[in-house]
């Protein structure tokens, strides 16, 4: 029986991935947003950005078949390169049973052994103050760096469809991992909140909406609509 994730065996953890590998747009959107960055890489990909966090079985897995991952060292971002929003990730209290990670870099990627981090960023699964699992959230610390979220309509369905399909199984099989999603939800709401916006949602419906982040009060959006941040605002030059 499987008690917590880390109880998935090589055999869950290669369905998981294989059933969630579809890439998030038709585009690579890699090159959207690593002309921005500047050391060339995607930001999701660039450790002092973004720490991929990871279960200890997917360790486990990887270091049985791939020389891709090592457990994150500090000097894995040289600490006058280290952003904020990797400084947070790093310093954020990972749930049990979690352990940060880096890889080879972008340049040395392999696509099939890629963290379920890897897989869902920059997306988390949403969970309402009423503990609904209801679609796809942004993580809202890379607002300003990654273009997808910024340009969500690009998000293909087969994309979505994985990434719900893949939580679904993880938020119905362990409490702990659905309990940490409505925790990260929470902070979601907390956030948009002392700004004073609302936050956009991939709905598990098909639709995207804009959410009051205090009443929860869902809006319909035309997806193409939703807001730009950053870089991705209209009317910033591109960098060359
Ligand atoms: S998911 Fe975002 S940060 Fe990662 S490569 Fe795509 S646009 Fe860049
Ligand atoms: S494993 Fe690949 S997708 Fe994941 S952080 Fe490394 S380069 Fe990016």
């Amino acid at each position: 029986m499987l008690r917590s994730p880390n109880d998935l065996t090589p055999a869950h953890l290669r369905a998981l991935f294989d059933g969630f590998n579809s890439p998030i747009a038709k585009l690579d959107c890699g090159k959207k947003c690593a002309p921005h960055n500047p050391n060339g890489k995607p930001f999701c990909c660039d450790i002092c950005h973004a720490v991929p966090a990871a279960f200890k079985s997917e360790w486990t897995y990887f270091q049985a078949t791939t020389d891709l991952w090592h457990p994150y060292r500090a000097d894995d971002c040289p600490a006058p390169r280290v952003t904020e929003a990797g400084r947070a990730v790093r310093d954020a209290d990972l749930p049990s049973g979690m352990l940060l990670l880096a890889c080879l870099g972008p340049d040395r990627c392999q696509r099939d052994f890629r963290a379920l981090s890897c897989r869902a960023f920059p997306f988390f699964p949403y969970v309402t103050s009423d503990y609904r699992f209801l679609g796809l959230a942004c993580e809202w610390e890379f607002e300003s760096t990654c273009w997808v979220i910024s340009n969500l309509h690009a998000v293909t369905d087969e994309y979505r469809a994985e990434f719900l399909r893949a939580f679904d199984h993880l938020l119905a099989t362990f409490d702990d991992v659905f309990e940490n999603y409505a925790a990260h939800s929470e902070r979601l709401r907390a956030d948009y909140s002392s700004r004073r916006k609302r936050f956009p949602l991939l709905h598990r419906n098909g639709h995207a909406y804009l959410v009051s982040p205090r009443s929860e009060r869902m809006q319909r959006a035309d997806v193409a609509s939703l807001p730009k941040f950053g870089f991705y605002k209209p009317g910033l030059r591109r960098p060359r």
